[in-house]
């Protein structure tokens, strides 16, 4: 199985190449903001849960989006892989995700962690923030966003580092060359 974990910022592009990266290699796109989103949609009590901590750029408690992790990989046991994208966002995640990928016979390929520098992130947040409607691409949300992803988000890549798992690509220019560059990386993985 190929299971790739997409990390970065906010606004570093993760989605975009998710999409792209789920073409190429029949894989099955997780995005756990897109899935809090739809809970948040459908007014469940765990979307409701996830929506306070969501418009004031907090992370979502660990055991809430592990426990949506663990679904998704029990409904899509026929999977040739995965791409986890904005997940895992803190090491307890991070060490979660190892735990349940082992109950599943399979392990994390690697980590592709896009560069990006925060001028540009933040640009880009506001530009989807005038077409997207979400209520957390507004600047003080986003520099929320910003500060949670630099205290608890940015050591995960450290777990993946020691486990030689962690591959970094710059994620500036156009779209379709950074997804070569991250098709690239995932060449190296399967070797
Ligand atoms: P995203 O669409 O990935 O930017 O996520 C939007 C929001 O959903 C984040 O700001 C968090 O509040 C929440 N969220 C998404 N993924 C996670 C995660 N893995 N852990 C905690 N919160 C998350």
């Amino acid at each position: 199985m190929l299971n790739i974990i997409l990390f970065g910022p906010p606004g570093a592009g993760k989605g975009t190449q998710s999409e792209m990266l789920k073409k190429e290699h029949k894989l099955i796109h997780l995005s756990t903001g897109d899935l809090l989103r739809a809970e948040r949609s459908a007014q469940t009590d765990l979307g409701k849960k996830a929506e306070f901590f969501i418009n004031q750029g907090k992370l979502v408690p660990d055991e809430v989006v592990i426990g949506m992790i663990e679904h998704q990989l029990e409904a899509h046991e026929e999977a040739q892989g995965f791409i986890f994208d904005g997940f895992p966002r803190t090491k307890e995640q991070a060490r979660a995700l190892d735990e349940m990928l082992k109950r599943h016979q399979t392990q994390v390929s690697g980590m592709i962690e896009l560069k990006v520098d925060q001028i540009e992130l933040v640009e880009r947040l506001l530009l989807r923030g005038a077409t997207s409607g979400r209520a957390d691409d507004t600047e003080d949300v986003i520099a929320k966003r910003i500060r949670e992803y630099e205290d608890k988000t940015k050591p995960v890549a450290d777990y993946y580092r020691e486990q030689q798992k962690h591959f970094a690509v710059d994620g500036v220019g156009e779209v379709e060359e950074i997804a070569r560059r991250i098709n690239q990386v995932v060449e190296e993985m399967k070797r």
